[in-house]
């Protein structure tokens, strides 16, 4: 079996600046980077804070242009999901649904994922009027009243971007502070079109064939009541994209990875890099940070493992 110098798990920017790195140093990366590639910045609109573009650029149009530049460098780039590893022995192995890979390093950047509330209703109704992409689907509720749950970044990011679109976009908050960056936060309050209903929980999502509404439920004074609306945008943050690593790497209780030094792993030859393992700052400059940390890591571990004596058998004298 062909045994690859570096596989790149993920092609986020976390994964695709690790390919810019580990190709610039001739590794010749071999990048699975999932059907849908590009990570979360192909979900987005404006990136107005990735430095370098004062006019801000579309999520993912930047993400076409990391891509390109891994690929000039000669990363080879399959478009399929890992769908399994074993990192019990050497070669690390990755595998897909069709074919496994061999590696001496791995660099695991598979991200995070939009996370649900995990209410009746909001399953079913997914793609009927629920979503957690305002990019993919707010085009589809023009002169609608959507709800945005949440409080955060996203939330807020979710609710401008859909006033394109809706009559009135109410956001649904748990509390009655926003967790959001204060200029996001102030731009989504002064926004004719948006409301905000605080102290709130949604409990159900409402309707058969699309949504028609939501069940709410005021933690402060309990009282439940329904709320009509034409969708539903769930903003409430992410979990990591872990579950081929369970076993294999040591993760937290939330599932991210454990990394002592922000690229090693409790695994000898695989590291990380993004969303995967960073849940403070998550951002996209910092995922590009850490993917050529990992990637320049990698490289000195390899460096090392071709300048090591080979491995003999040693006879034990008596
Ligand atoms: P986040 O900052 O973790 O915010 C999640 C929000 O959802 C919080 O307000 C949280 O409420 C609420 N929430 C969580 N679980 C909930 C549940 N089960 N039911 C109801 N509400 C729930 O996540 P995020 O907004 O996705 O942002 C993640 C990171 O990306 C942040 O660092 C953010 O700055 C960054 N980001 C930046 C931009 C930008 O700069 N343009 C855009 C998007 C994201 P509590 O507040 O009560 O915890």
């Amino acid at each position: 079996m062909n045994i690859e110098r570096i596989v790149i798990v993920g092609s986020g920017p976390a994964g695709l600046t690790a390919a810019v790195y580990a190709a610039r140093a001739n590794l010749r990366p071999l990048m699975l980077a999932g059907g849908l590639y590009g990570g979360q910045l192909m979900l987005t609109t404006d990136v107005e804070n990735y430095p370098g573009f004062p006019d801000g650029i579309m999520g993912p149009d930047l993400m076409v242009k990391f891509r390109e530049q891994a690929e000039r460098f000669g990363t080879r780039i399959l478009d399929v999901d890992a769908t399994a590893v074993d990192f019990s022995a050497t070669p690390l192995l990755v595998r897909t649904s069709d074919e496994a890979f061999a590696a001496r390093a791995v660099i695991v950047a598979t991200g995070a994922s939009a996370r649900w509330l995990g209410i009746p209703g909001e399953e079913l109704l997914r793609g009927r009027g629920v979503s957690s992409c305002a990019t993919c689907d707010g085009a589809f509720f023009k002169d609608r009243h959507i709800v945005v749950a949440g409080g955060g970044d996203s939330a807020m990011e979710e609710a401008l971007f859909l006033t394109r679109f809706a009559r009135r976009v109410t956001v649904v908050h748990r509390r009655d502070a926003l967790r959001a960056s204060k200029i996001m936060a102030e731009r989504a309050q002064a926004h004719p079109k948006i409301d905000f209903i605080w102290n709130t929980i949604i409990e159900a999502v409402l309707g058969e064939e699309k949504v028609t509404g939501l069940r709410l439920r005021n933690v402060l004074d309990k009282s439940l009541y329904d709320f009509d609306c034409d969708a539903l945008f769930v903003a409430i943050g992410h979990s990591p994209n872990t579950s081929i690593f369970r076993g294999q790497l040591a993760l937290d209780d939330a599932g991210y990875i454990l990394s002592p030094d922000g690229t090693s792993t409790s695994v000898e030859g695989v590291f990380v890099a993004g969303d995967v393992y960073d849940h403070r700052y998550r951002q996209a400059i910092t995922a590009a940070g850490s993917g050529c940390k990992a990637a320049m890591d990698a490289e000195k571990y390899l460096e090392a493992l071709e300048f090591a004596p080979p491995l003999v058998n040693v006879q034990r004298i008596r």
